[in-house]
């Protein structure tokens, strides 16, 4: 019997003589194996693992089950929002309707597929309240590129040289990547101590070589910056753009639109905000909406409406041109049609209220043991520390999201973002229940009281616990080295 948890590889595994195939002798004529190999091949076969058909199967159904998802396990990882992922979405994307479509198909034949992505734009530039759309590109930091690229576009065209983005202190990642990608010098503005931005700050930074000023709102500290008008009001009489990064656009759908509070483009991410399966890199995808003075520079094709009729507009002659194959990632679109259809304006605005409302009883559950420094309301998601903790005891961020797995629960993003001391960033999503919430709550209230040692060396239920996280990324150990 073999261990129903191995970690062995197949390889190892392997007993001489099994075999997971059982098949009748061929009664067809065969060609001999040397008459098939190529000249010179040896006769010998490679040295593959020899396996009964159960314990191949259990190998990888014990594998799969060693993954937390977001259909296993609570997953409050902060800023990604794993939702729950309404399994129609996945029955109506792989309705073999779609599934048979392709791109080189002439445009009368499918008119169907480039009306939903017409609607698509649509409602986009509704929610956004920016009317312009492109749903080319493959994810939100693309999608970043993709708009800076425009507003490039918009700036050569109208002859402006203005080539500096400034980004808040507390701004995602991959906003500076974005801009360094798309060729612009970057500009870091101060926070105020309440995690908004610094106005006097952005003032003395703001000038004739501003191009655009990007702005996660409500920000990676889960906190509106209510002065966002004002803002948007300074950068547009410096002559600057406002970009909105728009990943936690969960936290005000049907409340706030970004081209009401200043915003002049922004990018969705259907995988986080309108439930597509994500993690483990992808797919997903990054719609933008701009301006109605930056549409013409907007990726081509766009999908266009003539009539009744829907094609694709390649006649944008001041387009930044291509940023993805085809029309995008239509499988995550579909999803995001799907969900967004499916709610409704009233139930997309009870998916922001929800949001808040979890992320708010649960900060209030949690403060009194992992102090929240910035904010005693948040919106979708907040920033506990565990810096006390360890001071204290020596319990650091990462020692509470590995214990977590112990519990039953995937961690919460740690040590992000770097404004906070051992930062546990907790995002439960709109679509968890409150007995759930409660539940890891007192996880966590348990796991801060439990002894140094036990802590330092979770998880203590997975098969690996600690790897180095570094050698880990850096030198995985991909390849089997046996023998021969
Ligand atoms: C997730 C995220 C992004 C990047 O989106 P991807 O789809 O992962 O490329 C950008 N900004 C913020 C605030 C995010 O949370």
């Amino acid at each position: 019997m073999r261990n129903q948890q191995t970690t062995e590889l197949l390889f190892e595994q392997s007993r001489a003589g099994s075999c997971a195939v059982h098949m009748p002798e061929c009664d067809v004529p065969a060609r001999s194996l040397e008459d098939m190999l190529p000249e010179g091949a040896t006769g010998s076969p490679p040295p593959l693992p020899e396996l009964s058909e159960p314990d191949l199967v259990r190998h990888y159904v014990n594998l799969s089950t060693q993954n937390m998802s977001v259909d296993t396990h609570f997953y409050p990882l902060g800023s990604c929002t794993m939702k729950y992922n309404p399994k129609r979405n996945e029955r109506l994307a792989s309705d073999a309707g779609w599934l048979g479509l392709h791109p080189y198909q002439p445009e009368s034949t499918v008119q169907g597929v480039l009306q939903v992505l017409w609607e698509c734009q649509e409602m986009l530039g509704e929610i956004a309240g920016l009317p312009a759309v492109s749903l080319q590109p493959a994810a939100g930091a693309h999608g970043e590129m993709t708009a800076l690229l425009t507003a490039a576009g918009y700036f050569n065209d109208t002859g402006q040289r203005r080539d500096v983005v400034l980004i808040p202190d507390q701004a995602h990642g991959t906003n500076p990547a974005s801009a360094a990608v798309a060729g612009f010098r970057t500009v870091e503005v101060k926070s105020t101590p309440e995690g908004f931005v610094d106005l006097d700050d952005l003032e003395s930074k703001l000038d004739e070589k501003t191009a655009v000023f990007m702005i996660t709102n409500p920000n990676t500290l889960g906190l509106f910056d209510g002065q966002i008008a004002r803002i948007a009001e300074l950068v547009h009489e410096a002559g600057g753009l406002v970009y909105l990064d728009g990943a936690n656009m969960n936290a005000i759908l049907g409340i706030a639109r970004p081209g009401d509070f200043g915003a002049d483009m922004m990018h969705f991410n259907p995988h986080k905000t309108f439930s597509t399966p994500h993690g483990g890199g992808g797919p997903g995808a990054g719609p933008i909406a701009v301006a109605e003075k930056l549409g013409p520079y907007l990726p081509r094709p766009v999908i266009a409406r003539d009539g009744e009729t829907y094609k694709l507009d390649f006649d944008r002659p001041k387009s930044i041109g291509r940023v993805r194959s085809f029309v995008g990632n239509v499988g995550v679109l579909l999803r995001m049609y799907c969900y967004i259809l499916t709610h409704g304006p009233d139930g997309l605005r009870r998916v922001s209220e929800n949001a808040v409302l979890n992320a708010n009883y649960l900060l209030n559950r949690v403060k009194h043991f992992l102090p929240v420094q910035y904010g005693d309301r948040c919106t979708h998601e907040f920033v506990a520390t565990a810096g006390e903790l360890r001071d204290r005891r020596g319990i650091s961020a990462m020692d509470i999201a590995k214990r977590l797995i112990d519990y039953g629960f995937h961690a919460p993003t740690v040590y992000f973002p770097l404004i906070v001391r051992e930062a546990m960033m907790i995002e439960p999503t709109e679509s968890e229940t409150k007995a759930t919430l409660d539940a890891f709550a007192e996880a966590l209230f348990r796991i801060t009281e439990e002894p140094e040692d036990l802590l330092h060396e979770a998880p203590h239920s997975t098969t690996v616990s600690r790897p180095d996280e570094v050698l880990a990324a850096r030198k995985p150990v991909l390849k089997w080295k046996g023998e021969g």
